[in-house]
């Protein structure tokens, strides 16, 4: 295709302004996709994504629309994700773009992952055209937003467009600002090919799928490639494009965007962001690297039932094939037997596996508490990266540690300002900015990770009634007070219980989980002291008292059905605890014990 003829762009937006929408209505529009084919949300895959309302895999489309001048265009569209955990796939998908749609609801306003999706498609030098979503309801105020987003983004809104993704108003003007307000792509195609890798994901049918933008050069079916990070030269048995259904075609030229299969086994071996070129007459210069994702979450997973442990490895094992940034790797927990220890990018990234884990491949699982990762520096000078609290080395030994920091943006209406300040201030934040944007205060504070990598989110929206927005990334590591809290039941340690926490507050965090413990913890017949220490030295102390647990006595001895079911439903109860020494433990105590509020 004539790079004249070619728009490649992405769309920005806070999760639900209507990106999703848009981009049905921009396929449907130009019959992209035959009339009956179309499910809502074409571009949401997964089941998970669908019902949760968000987009986790990039996803691409190529739309041909003939605009006002009679020319064809083809214009290339790549969602990519809204949520706060994927900000690094959402800005190695901008790369391979030089254009926005910037979606903000007109009935809202900017939200705080609107700002930070927006500065992703600014580094990425792109042209930002911003789009007034939701006009068709009454409470759309189209105005007040525009001059917001001059305010707050700094760019020219004052030929936003007015959209209505519902009902389909603007849509066409929408595709004729593409082709008139982007720039068209630039590239040789007579000199070497040079290919960004933008994604991947595995397929059980083709093997790994490649997305790729050319840069220059041409990419044809038969092509013998080489991917220039670590070597490999790959024979191309199918290249095509999605419409969105996968459609092949013989060749990618310059500025296009399409797929590639080369009967690569596995995810791991294609790097977000390699140069793909010819392994004849390749390219001298490979694109400026990208940074492979870091998990910075890490928790454990063990199954309820000892003897599913090799279903979870096959299971973990199929998600990594298709999940590079999701990692794992054996561990043994005394209290909880064997199990994995496994990185995520951040909290929804691990709910999301977790889900999988139990629905898809059917595995009941005890998940310990997150924890993100801390340098221990060593008095000999040695740093270890630690990713469970219960490998934390001897003291003795220990000079200092260091915790990673955020930098958390929250955007929330005035009157519930103090509360997030108050929050903030309880998580050990300190604060950078704050300032106002409409009726509406914009904090900036500098967060420990792990104050927030629990139930921070959660505890925002409660106190917000849902009204705030919040966005995240990292800063670096600073080192801090923290230290290693452990749990005795019945004076045994409970492994999967330790947490590190800052010294200053381990006495509170101590005293509420042994209090939380102790209603979580089932009677048993025999007194069970609850202990948190820190090294040997108790700071809280809770004890449960003894109780005969006779649950059947309550059916007046007769009816046998009864007594049948009681005993059932408490078998079944059982599946779920898990035994330390001689104390039962309800799985759901573990992620409950460790909520603050
Ligand atoms: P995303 O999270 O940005 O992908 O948002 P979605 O596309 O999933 O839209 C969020 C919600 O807003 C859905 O319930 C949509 O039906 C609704 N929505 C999207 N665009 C419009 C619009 O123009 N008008 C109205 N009334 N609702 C819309
Ligand atoms: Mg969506």
């Amino acid at each position: 295709t004539d790079l004249a003829r070619i728009r490649n762009f992405s769309i920005v937006a806070h999760i639900d302004h209507g990106k999703s929408t848009l981009a049905d209505r921009l396929i449907q529009e130009t019959n992209t996709v035959a009339l009956r084919d179309m499910k809502e949300q074409m571009l949401d895959a997964m089941d998970i994504e669908r019902e949760r309302g968000i987009t986790i895999k990039a996803n691409t489309v190529r739309i041909d629309w003939t605009a006002a001048d009679g020319h064809e265009y083809v214009l290339n569209l790549i969602d990519t994700p809204g949520h706060v955990d994927f900000a690094y796939e959402v800005s190695r998908s901008m790369r391979a773009v030089e254009g926005s749609l910037l979606v903000v609801d007109s009935t809202q306003g900017v939200e705080a992952q609107t700002l930070a999706n927006v500065y992703q498609a600014i580094d990425a030098d792109h042209e930002i055209v911003p789009v007034l979503n939701k006009i068709d309801l009454p409470a759309s105020e189209p105005d007040r937003v525009r001059e917001q987003i001059e305010d707050v983004i700094g760019i020219d809104a004052s030929e936003a467009l007015l959209v209505s993704a519902k009902t389909g108003q603007g849509i066409t003007a929408t595709l004729q600002a593409i082709v008139d307000r982007l720039p068209a792509p630039k590239g040789d195609i007579d000199a070497p090919l040079k290919a960004m890798l933008v994604d991947s994901w595995y397929d059980s049918y083709l093997g790994v799928i490649v997305l790729v933008r050319i840069i220059d050069g041409r990419l044809r079916k038969g092509d013998r490639v080489k991917f220039m990070s670590n070597g490999t030269v790959h024979h191309v048995d199918r290249i095509g494009v999605f419409r969105p259904p996968m459609t092949e075609i013989d060749e990618l030229g310059p500025g296009e965007i399409g797929f590639l299969t080369a009967s690569i086994k596995q995810v791991r071996d294609t790097r977000v962001g390699d140069t793909i070129t010819h392994e004849k007459r390749p390219t001298d210069r490979a694109l400026p690297g990208f940074k492979p994702s870091q998990p910075v979450v890490f928790c454990g997973l063990f199954p309820v039932d000892a003897a599913e442990f090799e279903d979870l490895r096959d299971a973990i094992e199929k998600l990594s094939l298709n999940d590079a940034s999701f990692s794992s790797e054996v561990e043994t927990s005394a209290a909880l037997g064997f199990g994995f220890r496994c990185g995520f990018l951040g909290l929804l990234h691990l709910e999301v596996i977790r889900d999988r884990l139990e629905r898809e491949y059917d595995i009941d699982l005890i998940t310990t508490a997150p924890s993100v990762v801390y340098h221990v520096h060593m008095r000999d000078g040695e740093m270890l990266e630690l990713h469970n609290p219960a490998d934390m080395p001897d003291l003795t030994h220990v000079d200092h540690l260091e915790e990673p920091r955020i930098k958390a943006t929250i955007l929330v209406p005035d009157e519930y300002l103090g509360d997030v300040l108050k929050l903030c201030q309880d998580r050990r934040g300190i604060q950078m900015d704050l300032t106002y944007a409409g009726p509406r205060a914009m904090v900036v504070y500098d967060l420990p990770l792990n104050e927030v990598v629990f139930d921070f989110y959660d505890r925002l929206k409660s106190v917000t009634k849902g009204y705030a927005s919040f966005d995240y990334q990292m800063i670096g590591y600073r080192e801090d007070a923290l230290v290693k809290m452990s749990i005795l039941v019945n004076d045994e340690p409970v492994d999967a219980l330790s947490t590190m926490v800052h010294r200053d507050r381990a006495e509170q965090r101590g005293r509420a989980m042994v209090e939380k413990l102790k209603e979580l913890i089932p009677r048993h017949m025999f007194k069970i002291p609850i202990q948190a220490a820190i090294g040997g030295r108790v700071v809280a102390r809770e004890t449960l008292s003894a109780m005969r647990k006779d649950v059947t006595a309550k059916c007046y001895g007769g009816d046998a059905t009864r007594k049948k079911k009681l005993l059932e439903k408490q078998k079944a109860g059982k599946k779920k605890m898990r035994q330390f020494g001689k104390v039962e433990i309800p799985q759901s105590a573990f992620i409950s014990a460790l909520k603050m509020d």
